[in-house]
């Protein structure tokens, strides 16, 4: 690899979108995504690689100077968060994009063609997170009445969204390069992650009922507050949590109460609560043990799943090439899951895929502080090109 050439690549139109924070705003449908996927498409232009735009914002490149009738897709995303760092996503496009470049270089012969993707709108927004891989692969949900209203803030049609689906039948496998975006790697001095699966991610909204009246005139032993039954429903949920090992997580990301003023004692308190874990039997268990708990100390409360991803398993096979590939290159390793969804989820259900992490510093991501040290990346990048080498 030339890793001058990477790095430079990397901070020029990655670090497209930066703002005053230092942070980059290259949201999915802005003009700073699309500002980048324009300078991107130029560079591989000039260098005469094949490049397509869709529909809906994603960049395809092709590498097959042999003419093979099968290829390998390898890519990620190039939009960030609000405010989000360097390498989440744009990590994966330019180290596929110096694969390429270095393997037509050395005029490497690989047993697979290559096509590198470059996908919109990954992170979460209106359209949900990894639309753009999701839309590749056929797997939107077309029933859902809000879809076709959404689609046309950004000039999209229905039928926009089922041309941009593509044929997966000669594509043989996907590999996703990405940041670690939690502490493991670089906490264990790990050179790099081997994914094996991509954690389900299920969340419930807690209602608990009280009565509402006076703050001033309703004596303390008067009332029905739901605020006070809180700390013993929060102890529970914790307690619960922690009967369960890695990666099962669960966060309480917002607590309303109902109306909220000072003078009045709330009659509801609403919790959202997410559950992630690769084993849905667990994260099903834990909401059955809660509500075994609600109803044992007899609150009055209501408790609603609003949304169940379930996990995903990724290629055995692709794995063992990835561990291969590692040790080829000396490389220290783990195997690991991920707690973050990913392209590369999307994907899986279609063809066999894997993803490599590389160490992210204090495990920080969505935020400027997101740092990866660039000999990571290129051990990263290094260890993608020996992959498409080996596969
Ligand atoms: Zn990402």
């Amino acid at each position: 690899m030339n890793a001058e050439r990477f790095m430079n690549n990397l901070k020029t139109i990655a670090g497209i979108g930066r703002n005053d924070l230092n942070g980059i705003d290259r949201l999915a449908f802005s003009p700073y995504y699309y500002q980048a996927l324009k300078e991107l498409e130029k560079y591989l232009k000039e260098r005469d690689f094949q490049t397509r735009v869709d529909a809906i914002g994603n960049l395809f490149v092709t590498y097959n100077p042999d003419n093979k009738d099968e290829f390998i897709m390898l890519g990620s995303h190039l939009d960030t968060v609000k405010n989000g760092g360097l390498y989440d996503g744009a990590l994966g496009v330019f180290a596929g994009l110096e694969a390429l470049e270095s393997i037509k270089e050395k005029g490497l012969k690989l047993n697979y063609g290559l096509i590198l993707a470059v996908f919109n709108a990954e992170e979460g927004s209106e359209m949900g997170g990894t639309f753009g891989s999701r839309t590749i692969c056929g797997r939107n949900d077309f029933s859902d009445k809000g879809f076709e209203e959404r689609l046309k803030k950004y000039d999209l049609t229905l039928e926009d969204i089922r041309a941009c689906k593509i044929n997966f039948d000669n594509i043989k496998a996907f590999i996703e390069l990405h940041i670690e975006q939690g502490p493991t790697l670089y906490n264990e001095s790990i050179d790099i992650g081997v994914v094996n699966g991509i954690v389900g991610i299920t969340r419930y909204d807690l209602k608990v009922f009280g009565e509402s009246n006076h703050a001033g005139t309703t004596m303390m032993k008067y009332r029905n507050d739901p605020i006070k039954k809180l700390p013993k429903i929060i102890k529970e949920l914790f307690d619960l949590a922690d009967e369960y090992e890695d990666p099962f997580v669960m966060t309480i990301g917002d607590i309303k109460v109902v109306p909220g003023m000072y003078n009045v004692i709330p009659r509801e308190a609403n919790l959202f609560i997410e559950v992630r874990d690769m084993s849905q039997d667990n994260i099903n268990k834990f909401f059955e043990k809660l509500g075994k708990f609600l109803s044992d100390e007899k609150f009055d409360y209501s408790l609603e799943k609003m949304i169940e991803k379930p996990s995903v398993k990724l290629d055995k096979n692709i794995m063992s090439l990835i561990e291969k590939s590692a040790q080829d290159l000396k490389l220290s390793y783990k195997e690991m899951s991920s707690g973050a969804g990913h392209d590369a989820k999307e994907i899986s259900h279609l063809v066999p895929t894997g993803m490599i992490f590389v160490p992210s510093v204090d495990g920080i991501s969505h935020s400027p502080k997101e740092y990866t040290k660039e000999e990571d990346l290129e051990k990263g990048v290094r260890l993608l090109i020996e992959f498409l080498k080996n596969i």
